[in-house]
């Protein structure tokens, strides 16, 4: 994949814009399927309590889902509710025919077993791409309803190799998979969520991944040597601008509410962003795809159950 890095800013990965983009090709599917069955793909929302940041990114969630053409329906239970109240919430999202994709939104409350909560969502409606039926395909090379999360990361990391070909991208659909045979990529973070599932997603295009985590030693080297740097371990400001290489594409997944109220992510972005060949920002970076992956997987689920 020959490209040629001769500028001093970096490219930036704008989440908004390639979810935008997404928007209409889920929204022509979405239409296709009303025509052919009469009903629109459903996403069922689960909310848990009444953590602002969880009613925020479910709202967004389901913003996204209307202005797609799907329907959406939310169930909201209390932060008290028992663990079989959730359960039969969750059943009765499993039995209901108009219903395509399921979300629990996390973190639920302590007192509630996230993962089997996770592991009863039908694994035909899990539009988390979270159940084991479809993390084990995942890790067989397989599934359609993959994880969320490290889906919009590797979408806007292929609009930043498109970018540096000198690709024109006018719709979602001219932003090809880019193989990464040759490539190496640093993953920082190991959870079920978004570091194990990207690992395993950029070993399928064919990179030479490395897995960093809390108890790694060598973070800096490991940054230095990295073609392609995730970062995913919700730590303000743990990638530093000096560690990375400058022909480097900066992933930023991390989210974290600083004390000032605003959001940062895991690499010093400011530092980073005259330097690197493409950086995501946070927000607008992996956030909106994350959303627009959740409304695609629903839609995936529908068109398979529907046999469209
Ligand atoms: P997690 O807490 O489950 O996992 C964090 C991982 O980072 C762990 O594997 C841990 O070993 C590693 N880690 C922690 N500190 C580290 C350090 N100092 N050095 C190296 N590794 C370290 O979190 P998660 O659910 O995977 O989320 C990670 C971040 O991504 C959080 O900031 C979260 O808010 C964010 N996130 C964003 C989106 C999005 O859509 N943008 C979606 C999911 C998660």
């Amino acid at each position: 994949m020959g490209y040629s890095v001769d500028k001093s800013e970096a490219i930036i990965l704008d989440g908004r814009w390639l979810a935008e983009l997404l928007r209409a090709r889920i929204s022509a599917r979405s239409e296709a399927v009303f025509k052919a069955i009469n009903r629109r793909p459903g996403l069922g929302v689960i909310l848990v309590g009444n953590n602002p940041a969880s009613e925020s990114y479910v709202n967004m969630k389901e913003r996204y889902a209307k202005s797609c053409g799907l329907e959406t329906f939310d169930i909201k239970l209390s932060k008290d509710v028992t663990s079989e109240a959730l359960k039969s919430a969750i059943t009765s999202f499993n039995e209901d025919p108009r219903i395509d994709g399921i979300l629990l939104q996390l973190p639920i409350p302590k007192h509630l077993a996230t993962e089997e909560m996770l592991d009863l969502i039908s694994a035909h409606k899990d539009a988390d791409g979270l159940h084991p039926f479809n993390q084990g395909l995942m890790m067989r090379g397989g599934g359609t309803l993959l994880p969320c999360t490290p889906r919009g990361a590797l979408r806007l990391m292929d609009v930043a190799y498109s970018r540096l070909a000198g690709d024109l991208i006018e719709s979602y659909d001219d932003i090809k998979e880019w193989d990464l045979s040759g490539k190496s990529a640093l993953v920082v973070g190991r959870s079920i969520l978004v570091g194990k599932p990207l690992s395993l997603l950029l070993q399928q295009r064919n990179a030479t991944v490395t897995m960093a985590h809390s108890r790694t030693q060598n973070l800096a080297e490991l940054c230095a040597k990295a073609d392609i740097v995730f970062a995913a371990a919700g730590s303000p400001g743990l990638i530093k601008a000096d560690w990375v290489s400058p022909r480097a594409i900066v992933i930023d997944v991390g989210t974290n509410r600083l004390e000032n109220g605003k959001l940062a992510g895991d690499v010093e972005f400011l530092g980073l962003k005259d330097k690197v060949a493409a950086i995501t920002p946070v927000p607008g970076g992996v956030g909106p795809m994350t959303v627009a992956m959740l409304v695609l997987n629903t839609l995936t689920a529908c068109e398979a159950k529907e046999m469209l």
